[in-house]
């Protein structure tokens, strides 16, 4: 179940517990609350909201956190894959670099003496790739529900924006970050841009496509507005 406190959304899920439980996730800070099958909702909204002042404070430090902390590449640093924390771990060999996936951390290979520009490269790529290997099939998935057609899309680095399009040629071009972020927030930037190529801004009618394509399109773009972010000017 989804609760609204003030903007922050919190998942409430009833358990056979004795005692209420309240939670804040890394990275973005997501509220949980574990609470008791006979407690009911205005009770739960009660404990919330006397708690208040400490989730804020939570989400404030994951926030604080992340942002603008510039990357070193170092071992055990943190990097996010899919809106998931991971640990750094490198391991120096002569031959061909290559990053790999694993339980909780990300294992980078590369020659000894490698500087932490092509570390940096080494890593952008690999996000790209993770990209590309599932924008294909949401693009698919989203052409059969909204009619539009992608003729072509693309991954950029982009100081501003998530994503953005060109209506006439049918393009969309999606953030380099959006890797680091959970999956959902990929998808409905997709749908969002795909809904350009109806709408090109975001008016009232952009809001009605997007309400009956994603109805809860507004949840993703609140997590990606709360989520650590370096773009100034993003309103959708
Ligand atoms: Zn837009």
């Amino acid at each position: 179940m989804k609760m609204l406190l003030g903007d922050i959304p919190v998942d409430v899920v009833k358990k056979d517990i004795k005692n209420v439980h309240l939670s804040v996730h890394p990275p973005a800070g997501s509220v949980r609350i574990s609470a008791p099958r006979a407690m009911n909702d205005d009770s739960i909204r009660c404990f919330a909201l006397s708690r208040l002042g400490w989730i804020r404070k939570q989400q404030h430090k994951f926030i604080q956190q992340d942002r603008e902390t510039p990357r070193e590449y170092l071992e055990r640093e943190s990097h996010f894959v899919w809106g998931e924390r991971r640990l750094l771990r490198i391991e120096e060999k002569e031959a061909t670099p290559s990053i790999q996936l694993q339980h909780r951390s990300i294992l980078m290979q590369v020659r000894p003496g490698t500087g932490t520009e092509k570390k940096q490269q080494l890593l952008d790529d690999w996000y790209r790739q993770q990209l590309k290997s599932v924008i294909p099939e949401f693009i698919t998935n989203w052409e059969k529900k909204t009619g539009v057609q992608v003729t072509e899309f693309g991954v950029r680095k982009m100081k501003t924006r998530w994503g953005t399009c060109n209506p006439q040629a049918k393009r969309i071009w999606l953030n380099l970050e959006l890797a680091k972020k959970p999956k959902e927030c990929l998808e409905y930037i997709v749908v969002h841009e795909m809904v350009h190529l109806i709408e090109p801004t975001h008016n009232k009618h952009f809001a009605e496509l997007m309400n009956t394509f994603l109805p809860q399109w507004k949840h993703y773009r609140d997590l990606l507005n709360r989520l650590p972010v370096r773009h100034e000017d993003w309103g959708y």
